[in-house]
């Protein structure tokens, strides 16, 4: 059941922060439903969480009308310039920016509604072949690039760490991703100041808020494996 699951999750949070003297109100649970029908979804809904994530846009667009409206969407997956449009206005949080031309269709689509939303810097922190996001090196330059672009607030930074059986093997990761936010942010560049760290999902979350995760994104563990993705 996903309500036992995610009273679970919740425990190991409220445990992780303790050990490491965080308060949980800095961590922000990201309940990602991706693959899950509303039905599984409202379960989890009910139980309390009002922030859900999904990586696939037209996934996501189906689900926002069958569900409750205070709910927040976030966008955690790859995302394609062509299906920008489709995400304006009702997400809260796109994570997954990783190249200056998606960051100016989202600037052009966010501007023709009127708003500002709200964007993480996607980083390949592990430099994996197979992922998305830009590298640390470049990080600097990519932020100074998007942050000058209206309609978009770049928030911090988000990473998806490499599939590990020990935890452990991504502290350096998490701490690598925590440590550039700091450097950056005492540059004091103008536009740019990075407070959100998305980072940590099932295998690794604990790990991920000792290591200073803002924004946890945790699919498996609240809501079971996936059959597919
Ligand atoms: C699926 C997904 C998650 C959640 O993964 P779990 O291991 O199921 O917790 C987190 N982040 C991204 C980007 C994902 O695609």
């Amino acid at each position: 059941m996903s309500k036992e699951s995610y009273a679970e999750v919740k425990q190991r949070i409220a445990a992780a922060c303790r050990k490491c003297g965080r308060r949980e109100e800095e961590i922000t649970l990201i309940a990602v439903s991706k693959t899950k029908p509303v039905s599984e979804i409202m379960e989890v809904y009910d139980a309390g969480q009002r922030v859900f994530g999904e990586n696939r846009v037209q996934e996501m667009c189906e689900k926002i009308p069958a569900m409750p409206e205070d709910i927040q969407w976030h966008l955690i997956g790859h995302l394609q310039q062509n299906k920008v449009k489709y995400l304006m206005p009702r997400t809260a949080m796109i994570h997954s920016v990783d190249s200056v031309r998606l960051a100016q269709t989202i600037s052009k689509e966010a501007v023709k509604h009127g708003i500002v939303m709200p964007v993480l810097a996607e980083v390949n922190a592990a430099e994996e072949e197979s992922k998305f996001g830009v590298t640390l090196q470049e990080l600097e330059g990519f932020l100074k690039e998007i942050s000058t672009l209206p309609g978009i607030c770049v928030k911090g930074l988000m990473t998806v760490a490499p599939f590990v059986d020990d935890p452990e093997e991504n502290r350096p990761v998490f701490r690598a991703l925590r440590q550039i936010s700091v450097d950056i942010n005492n540059k004091n560049i103008n536009n740019i100041y990075l407070s959100e760290l998305s980072m940590g999902m099932t295998n690794d979350f604990e790990v991920a808020i000792e290591e200073g995760a803002t924004m946890i994104r945790i699919g498996t563990a609240i809501f079971g494996s996936r059959t597919v993705r």
